[in-house]
């Protein structure tokens, strides 16, 4: 993620919701791709500041104006009370228990991060509006008593998170119990991600069998796959596969693949912002070939080492906790493939 610029010149960062310097509102306008300050006009609406997007007009989303848990713009022609992040929900949580506008803020913040992204990298997506029953939607769920729990998972483009998730002592307490290295609110929301693209790259595509000589046949039966990981996980996962959980089936072993591969492009944009790696390598150029995988992976495998170093002399864990073998490269080398196809031949009109 880069970091934007008021039109004061102060350095604003993606989840800013006021310039400490001009002291004007901000607003991220999603058309534009840019966080700007704004100013309110008397008929209601904002007016968004600065060199590049003087004079456009926007609303503020429903959920930044009442609910205080977005922070994006809706331009005025657009008769959405939502912003184009927040129209994607189907279920936000149960505001009349307390802790829950906390959980809903933090799960906000990284569905935005996410849908950032995909509009950054020109993924196409589509609300259930507009893509039917395999558009995409947010359901944000809690435990009830009586009931079985809520599995944070994906069905038809509908990614379903428990919500106890958006709590970092509950998470910290599950990625211990499954002995996992790391585990975030951002890597969920990529990793259920990765299950919708799957539907839109090769389901009823006849493009599996490609997909198979790679990941493995998912035709294999899932819900046992999952049991049989979570009785008994593979103790040799770490040639084949990104993480642990990759291993179970070839769907997860996809999903992880593809959430790294979101890692990876927005750790590098944000390396690149900062200077940390060339410039080329963070750029939006897109991606074209294998050369060029191995240009952005040469590159990640720079930053990742000096970003594990900062860590160890910082006594913190390893902020990195993966290793990219050769097969595992080769499987985000087809991830990066599949976006760059999806990019140049897809449509990139989103659901607005
Ligand atoms: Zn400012
Ligand atoms: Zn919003
Ligand atoms: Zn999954």
């Amino acid at each position: 993620m880069r970091r934007f610029q008021c039109h004061c010149g102060n350095r604003l960062f993606f989840d800013n919701t006021y310039c400490l310097k001009c002291h004007h509102q901000l607003g991220f306008l999603p058309d534009r791709l840019t966080l700007s300050a704004i100013r309110p006009d008397p008929d209601g609406a904002w007016t968004a500041l600065g060199p590049e997007v003087d004079g456009r007009r926007y609303r503020q989303c429903a959920h930044y104006e009442h609910a205080g848990v977005c922070n994006w713009m809706v331009p005025l022609d657009d008769q959405d009370h939502h912003c184009l992040a927040c129209r994607l929900n189907h279920v936000i949580p149960d505001l009349s228990v307390l802790q829950n506008w906390r959980r809903w803020a933090k799960l906000e913040a990284a569905k935005r991060r996410l849908v950032y992204q995909l509009l950054h990298l020109g993924l196409p997506f589509q609300g259930k509006r507009a893509g039917g029953h395999r558009g995409l939607a947010f359901a944000f769920l809690a435990d009830q008593p009586q009931a079985s729990p809520i599995s944070t998972g994906h069905t038809n483009g509908l990614i379903t998170i428990n919500i106890e998730e958006a709590d970092p002592v509950r998470r910290e307490a599950v990625r211990e119990k499954l002995g996992e290295p790391y585990r975030t609110l951002l890597g969920h929301f990529r990793h259920e991600s990765g299950h919708y693209y799957w539907e839109r790259f090769f389901a009823d595509t006849g493009r599996q069998p490609a997909f198979r000589a790679l990941f493995g046949d998912e035709r294999q039966d899932y819900a046992q796959a999952l049991r049989d990981h979570y009785r008994n996980p593979n103790p040799d996962w770490q040639e084949q596969h990104i993480s642990r959980y990759a291993s179970s089936h070839p769907w997860e072993d996809w999903a992880e693949t593809w959430a790294h591969y979101l890692h990876m492009r927005d750790a590098l944009e944000t390396a690149g912002d900062l200077g940390l790696v060339l410039e080329s390598c963070a750029s939006t150029v897109r991606f074209s070939d294998r050369d060029d995988f191995q240009y952005l992976l040469d590159a990640w495998l720079e930053l990742t080492m000096a970003m594990n170093s900062m860590s160890r002399s910082m006594g913190s864990p390893d902020m990195y906790p993966f290793t990219i073998t050769p097969t595992v490269a080769r499987k985000l080398e087809a991830v990066h493939r599949e976006v760059h196809g999806m990019v140049t031949v897809g449509s990139t009109a989103q659901d607005r």
